[in-house]
């Protein structure tokens, strides 16, 4: 059995594994050599291509033995860098009861993505998306006082998320590993050291993985909390979109960012909002070209949606700039709602009385006392604005958003566009793009406490809930960023951390003894100094060799061929795609210096 508990290798993770498995021509790696039909990103592609993974159903993949060995790589850096600040490691079940999810009230909040089954008794049951619930549920039972506070939890295990359109390989999965952690701290000064602690631990986590990454604000959606960051992996790839200042380190998710835009000034309108008729205008685009009408940063976009708030439908009215796009997860966050829809437009009709082309906030409470009128920031103190009538085929001009319009609640509800200013500095401007989340990290506060009852006697003997936070990592999300920052027309191109070997050592013609045995020495060689090597010792062309080794990606590859008459071999270093004559006897001290370095 090769040792790998070798102090000089940062990386190194103890696999029992027997030396003389290490054999390509014994190892179960599948490679393919066309893309798959049905894959259209580049690390699904790659990944199915490798033999690193099957597909046995939508949404659901096997690790075969390559990408079980990456798992355990990633996890391995995920655990060291837990245990670092303090964490300590648990094991949950996947399988809760639905009681505690209704305790929390996320059985309600969560629709269709969370996977519920009965068991034979009948009872409801859940399969774990995360965790809050199992934890607070183990806290409420065991921690009575300040001072067994803070706790840092946290656990690598199965989770499961019923995606309604599961796709591109490993990037969104019914079914997947994910690192969870839990911190609990008396208040809340605790709970923001706990999360500048993960949020160190994170940056350490995806450095150690070789992604390029940024932290952005984001939403927290069902979540819950105050303030949550996502870790980004820029990919064109990706399905988030990222927001980021080209001056600041502004970053947001584009559900959360804002943008500073340029004032306009407006010309005084009349005293009172004047009616006009405008037969056939359907739209703001429209209203653009109709005589009399207005271009569209001077209307006023008026849309009703159905928000889901405490389990009710409640109607509300939501007022943009006409050139403006709203944001529709800004509405639900803004609103606290669970869910928004458009209205259909019979309930449009019976609410404000015409149809979506001719709605307006002017008079809308007269027609409608339970709307709720929240319109974004840009609209606030504009004047001489144009919007529908609530009466088909007539709009208003002249209206002035203070003096005419009942606004509830003003919020920032529109899609921030590139190009538009930064909010945070005076000279940036916004650049977009796109990102894979690799992960999320959330300040819950008292959400979960509350709601299930954690409470602690602070120093003072007053009973308060205990202050949460939740950190989650995707172990197949770091897999995928790695093939998508890292690979070529060749195949993947692992970063060190994360290959599945260190390095092959492949022998050109398996018919040449002096070949044979040079390459089974220096394998031998290699596993005794620590390194994760495979020996490709197949009955195949060297080129054929070469190829697969290049497409499955291990950084270094040692060529045992003809120069081995004068002691030389070959090394190839995937990455930089060179190759140089060393002696075979200086192998091992080379491969040793890189890992130093
Ligand atoms: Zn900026």
């Amino acid at each position: 059995m090769a040792s790998k508990s070798v102090a000089h290798l940062p990386n190194s993770y103890a696999l029992s594994e027997n030396a003389q498995t290490m054999r390509w021509s014994r190892y179960f790696i599948p490679t393919l050599r066309e893309d798959p039909a049905d894959a259209e990103v580049i690390s699904h592609k790659l990944l199915l291509r490798a033999g690193v993974i099957r597909q046995l159903s939508a949404g659901i993949y096997s690790f075969l033995p390559l990408g079980q060995r990456i798992a355990i790589k990633v996890m391995q850096i995920l655990r060291e860098e837990m245990n670092a600040i303090g964490g300590q490691e648990f094991f949950l079940p996947a399988l809760h009861p639905a009681e505690i999810w209704q305790e929390s009230g996320r059985w309600y909040a969560i629709g269709d993505e969370m996977f519920r089954l009965k068991d034979r008794k009948g009872t409801d049951m859940v399969l774990g998306m995360t965790h809050e619930e199992v934890f607070t549920t183990i806290a409420r039972s065991e921690i009575r006082s300040y001072k067994q506070l803070p706790q840092v939890w946290y656990q690598i295990q199965t989770k499961f998320r019923d995606e309604a359109r599961p796709k591109s390989g490993l990037m969104r999965i019914r079914t997947f590993i994910m690192k969870d952690a839990y911190t609990f701290d008396v208040d809340r000064a605790g709970l923001d050291k706990s999360f500048i602690d993960q949020r160190e631990a994170y940056k350490k986590i995806f450095t150690r993985c070789g992604l390029q990454f940024l932290i952005v604000e984001a939403s927290s959606g069902a979540m819950g909390g105050s303030e949550s960051n996502e870790f980004m992996a820029p990919s064109p790839a990706g399905e988030d979109v990222i927001v980021s200042c080209t001056n600041c380190d502004y970053a947001a998710n584009l559900e959360k960012a804002t943008s500073r835009l340029e004032a306009i000034a407006d010309e005084p309108g009349p005293a009172v909002p004047e009616e006009f008729p405008t037969p056939g205008v359907r739209t703001i685009e429209d209203l653009t070209t109709f005589p009399g009408g207005a271009d569209a940063n001077r209307q006023i976009k008026s849309l009703v949606f159905i928000a889901t708030i405490d389990g009710e439908s409640r109607p509300v009215l939501v007022l943009l700039r006409g050139d403006h796009q709203l944001h529709e997860t800004k509405l639900t966050d803004s609103l606290r709602a669970t869910a928004v829809r458009p209205a259909h437009p019979d309930e449009i009709r019976e609410l404000l009385g015409a149809s979506a082309g001719s709605l307006g906030g002017v008079g809308a409470k007269n027609r409608s006392r339970d709307l709720r009128i929240v319109a974004d920031s840009s609209l606030q103190n504009r004047r001489n604005m144009t919007t529908g009538a609530n009466k088909d085929d007539h709009h208003l001009r002249g209206v002035d958003i203070a003096r005419d319009i009942p606004v509830d609640e003003w919020f920032e509800l529109r899609t921030v566009e590139a190009g538009e200013g930064c909010p945070r500095c005076e000279t940036g401007t916004l650049e977009i793009f796109k990102g894979m989340e690799i992960g999320h990290i959330f300040k819950l506060g008292t959400k979960y406490s509350a709601s299930m009852g954690a409470t602690v006697l602070t120093q003072d003997g007053k009973e308060v809930p205990i202050v949460m936070g939740s950190y989650g990592i995707g172990v197949e999300r770091i897999i995928s960023a790695a093939v998508e920052q890292h690979h070529d027309d060749d195949g993947i191109i692992w970063p060190k951390s994360l290959a599945p070997f260190d390095v092959v050592v492949t022998i050109t013609n398996m018919k040449q003894d002096d070949l044979r045995n040079a390459g089974e020495k220096l394998y031998e060689e290699l596993q005794r100094a620590g390194f994760d090597v495979l020996l490709d010792d197949r009955d195949e062309r060297a080129g054929v060799k070469f190829k697969d080794a290049d497409l499955i990606g291990i950084p270094y590859r040692v060529t045992i061929g003809k120069k081995i008459a004068d002691g030389m071999v070959e090394l190839f270093d995937r990455s930089a795609k060179k190759s140089e004559d060393v002696r075979i006897g200086e192998v091992v001290a080379k491969l040793r210096q890189d890992r130093q370095d």
